[in-house]
């Protein structure tokens, strides 16, 4: 719908900005234009950033991303600074590949045009093109055939400025300081290699029907009457839609509570320190629910049963043997449990569905990820599991460890999941044994126990602006503390 700009978007009244810049490359991009277009350096250029926003002509942004736009800045410099022989110059405006046709074509189009958007070079000579394109980081998603042969395309066949013979794509790592190639070829290659991997995908993506809910419903102009976006008003409890709109899960919950600008920072993907993010225990946890994840897709259905195989971690979890073994043992006691015995057909399960609802009431976009949905006689029940590696208790309130079982208290006692009482189970793998607890929605005090969880998750979140960092304990466990100049220095964090 955005890319066919005669359907107009729905949105009714302006939306508050937040006051922070969400577009985590902004302030980088803003800082290179200094740099190629007005002969700055670094220092300079970030100082000059810094003075914008002083005078209010730019947008204030986290001390966190200036951190990491200081050091993008200087990777991105490390990246080329071996020219190959071939200097290439900034270019200030970028291509754009325009076709106008003399008459409306089947979808009614006389008008296409498709922008590359990186930082753009050419040759003196202008025979050479080249797009870099800049990612936070290399071990992200790669860059689909689809996405490099458009981008090669407009190269080659963009303006403004004479065609190009040779065109280049190149996709930069900014927290590695490494660029990789993606396309290096002659015009008339770029052009052949648009109409076997870009074309049709380009046609698809503008003829394309899916509704695919989820984070992008925040900024979506259609989201008020997108009909596969369900609405829930007052599911959080707040009645406040002055905020400028967003996305809540109880991920996001979680780290907030933790400190608000690790919430912030992890919200613009940031790379995280591996060593944190993937811990002995986390790395488990992950291969126990991708295991379960597996079984539980298989077809046809059938419950688990207490022999785990030895091989039963996948591949992309490299677990020590002890670890292993653990997982193993955690997996056996879930057979006990497994919900797959109350299920009778395919439609009565769904494994890690992505959920997503509006509620207007607080103008928030709710994402949620339940390990499990199954029907039993009827009703859905929403299922978590956790994996402890201790057998003691382990924790005296759930609902406020994990808000996301509040948040499942709530959505199913509203029926947001379909009629019937309906109900929410907490599954904890121990070595000695399992436990399973049941919350009943439909019962006032479990209800009103939720309702008090989101509301103390929820009620700072939604009118904080600034994101200030708390440094404390939590600094040791940070897995964004490489960018926050407040972290409380804790031995085996990144210094
Ligand atoms: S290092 Fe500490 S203060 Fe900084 S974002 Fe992380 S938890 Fe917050
Ligand atoms: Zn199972």
């Amino acid at each position: 719908m955005s890319a066919r700009r005669n359907l107009s978007p729905t949105v009714a009244a302006p939306r508050k900005r937040e006051v922070l810049e969400q577009f985590t490359n902004g302030p980088f991009m803003a800082a290179m234009d200094l740099i190629e277009h007005a002969d700055r350096s670094v220092q300079d250029a970030l100082c000059e950033l810094d003075a914008r926003v002083a005078c209010n002509t730019a947008r204030p942004f986290h001390d966190g991303l200036r951190q990491w736009t200081a050091h993008a800045l200087a990777m991105y410099g490390q990246a080329f600074s071996d020219d190959g022989g071939q200097p290439m110059l900034a270019v200030r405006r970028r291509w754009t590949y325009r076709s106008r046709l003399a008459a409306p074509d089947k979808r009614g189009a006389t008008t296409y045009e498709i922008t590359v958007w990186g930082r753009c070079y050419r040759s003196a000579d202008g025979a050479t093109r080249e797009l870099r394109l800049v990612a936070n980081h290399l071990r992200g998603r790669a860059r689909t055939d689809t996405e490099v042969a458009v981008a090669a395309f407009v190269l080659a066949a963009g303006g403004p400025g004479p065609v190009p013979q040779r065109v280049r794509v190149v996709r930069c790592g900014l927290l590695e300081g490494r660029a990789e190639t993606l396309f290096d070829g002659t015009r008339e290659a770029a052009v052949e290699l648009y109409r076997h991997h870009g074309q049709e995908a380009l046609g698809d993506l503008v003829e394309g029907q899916e509704f695919r809910p989820g984070s992008a419903c925040a900024d979506c102009s259609y989201a008020p009457v997108c009909p596969a976006l369900p609405r829930q008003p007052g599911l959080l409890g707040l009645d406040d839609r002055s905020r400028p709109r967003r996305t809540w899960s109880a991920t996001n919950g979680r780290a907030y509570r933790a400190c608000p600008a690790r919430e912030h920072l992890r919200r613009h993907h940031l790379p995280v320190d591996l060593t944190v993010e993937r811990s002995a225990a986390a790395e488990r946890g992950r291969a126990v629910h991708s295991y379960l994840e597996r079984r539980h897709e298989a077809r046809p259905h059938t419950p688990c049963v207490p022999h785990i195989p030895g091989n039963w971690t996948a591949d992309q979890y490299k677990l020590p043997m002890a670890d292993r073994d653990l997982g193993a043992r955690l997996l056996r006691h879930h057979a006990e449990v497994c919900p797959l015995r109350q299920t009778h057909g395919d439609d009565d399960l769904q494994v890690e569905p992505d959920l997503v609802f509006d509620d207007p009431a607080a103008d928030v976009v709710v994402l949620a990820k339940p390990d499990l949905l199954y029907r039993d006689h009827g009703v859905w029940v929403w299922r978590e599991t956790k994996t402890s590696a201790r057998d003691r208790s382990w924790s005296s309130d759930p609902l406020t460890d994990y808000p996301q079982l509040a948040l499942a208290v709530e959505l199913v006692g509203r029926g947001a999941l379909g009629g019937g009482r309906g109900r929410v189970e907490l599954e904890v793998l121990r070595p000695s044994g399992v436990d399973l607890m049941t919350f009943d929605p439909f019962t006032a005090g479990t209800r009103a126990a939720a309702r008090q969880v989101l509301a103390r998750q929820l009620q700072r979140w939604h009118t904080d602006d600034e994101f200030a960092a708390s440094p404390g304990v939590e600094c040791g466990s940070c897995e964004v503390a490489r960018w926050c100049s407040a972290r409380v220095p804790i031995a085996g964090n990144v210094a």
